[in-house]
């Protein structure tokens, strides 16, 4: 497999500074990323884009690739296979499928022993539209292992102290040798299964934590909740996750928001939208309305004498509170003539009357018809 020069990957120059690299790289990741774009080879060509984006930005590995090509970078070279987290994402799993059975080997990262982020989590909150709308503050439960407070993440008993690992003499990684029919003698590292990766080995463990360093806490959050939220927006409460091992940063809590629809009012960004049923002579002679407001007050509607079904009124400043903005959206009142159904005879009477006083109306379609049925052209 004959494989393209690196800098030719991304498309730049020998002399490339790291600028200049990053850029050409974000934009060839962004167009052949594999969930953007949907074409079978995206997958092998975002691969090549990121091996050569992982070699040329480390000076180390850039230096070695300029002075021997591919051959010091390739597996098997006693070069660089690995490329850290996160970086050569897929490598990892080659070696896996090539020489499964490693109890928990995960090649291509060493140092098993580096502190680990905690795990971030999710609380979901269900809200009333009023309460998104205008903010509110919770209380959550949120189950979550925390750095266990009597060994303080030590693990050992109060006035014990660990040893080092025997097995992988404190590194927390061991090394396997492997023959490959591709690589030839392959080199991988697997966590140590006696320590786990923390090199060390507790003799007399914490009588609350068991050695493990964490404990479940059921613990309760405060959250405020800002005004303008809205159904499916995630607030994120850094640090409130689970706590990090060795030493490792804790992860971050994400408040997911649910909100329940309103009686009345739908909402679009941050304008609502409320339908206002009126009587034909109130369409046709005009009237005063009193509407609800999401304040839960009232506000006062002039609708013109000929008011037409369909007609949008737009009351300024009554909407939604803009998150983490000032302002208000609108709200937008949709006018529905309502045709009377049970009319009495007197009614029915008046009725006939004002129609023998409209005469024929001509029944010529409008240009709004066509518009609405066909859209503007
Ligand atoms: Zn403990
Ligand atoms: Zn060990």
């Amino acid at each position: 497999m004959s494989k393209r020069d690196y800098y030719e990957v991304l498309g730049v120059d020998r002399s490339a500074d790291k600028t200049t690299l990053k850029k050409a790289f974000r934009k060839l990741a962004q167009q052949y990323h594999p969930d953007v774009n949907g074409a079978p080879e995206s997958e092998a060509k975002f691969k090549e884009i990121n091996e050569a984006y992982q070699v040329l930005n480390d000076d180390q590995k850039r230096a070695a690739y300029d002075r021997f090509g591919h051959a010091a970078t390739g597996p098997g070279s006693g070069g660089y296979t690995d490329f850290g987290a996160g970086g050569f994402g897929d490598l990892g799993s080659i070696f896996e499928e090539i020489f499964g059975g490693f109890g928990g080997a995960t090649s291509g990262r060493a140092r098993r022993n580096a502190p680990r982020r905690g795990a971030d989590l999710r609380a979901d909150v269900r809200l009333t539209f009023e309460e998104a709308a205008f903010g509110c503050e919770r209380e959550l439960d949120v189950p979550r292992m925390e750095m266990c407070d009597r060994c303080h993440g030590e693990g050992a008993e109060p006035g014990t102290t660990p040893i080092r690992c025997s097995t992988c003499g404190g590194a927390g990684e061991v090394q396997r040798r492997q023959q490959s029919p591709l690589f030839g003698t392959v080199v991988t590292a697997a966590t140590c299964p006696a320590c786990n990766g923390s090199g060390e080995t507790i003799t007399s463990p914490c009588g609350k934590c068991n050695g493990a360093k964490r404990v479940r806490v059921n613990r309760k959050i405060n959250v405020n909740i800002p005004a303008g939220v809205d159904d499916g927006t995630r607030i994120r409460l850094t640090g409130e996750g689970e706590a990090g091992m060795l030493g490792g940063p804790a992860g971050n809590l994400f408040v997911v928001i649910g909100v329940e629809p309103h009686p009345i009012f739908v909402r679009q960004e941050f304008d609502i939208h409320m339908e206002l049923p009126v009587n034909i002579a109130q369409a046709a002679l005009g009237a005063t309305v009193r509407i609800p407001t999401l304040d839960g007050g009232e506000e006062s509607l002039e609708i013109p004498a000929g008011t037409q079904n369909g007609k949008i009124f737009r009351k300024r400043n009554l909407g939604i509170p803009r998150l983490q903005r000032s302002g208000r959206g609108d709200m937008l009142i949709n006018v529905r003539v309502v045709v009377p159904t049970n009319l009495n005879g007197e009614q029915k009477d008046l009725l006939r009357k004002l129609a023998a006083t409209l005469g024929d109306e001509s029944i010529e379609p409008s240009k709004g018809f066509f518009d609405r049925i066909f859209g503007d052209r």
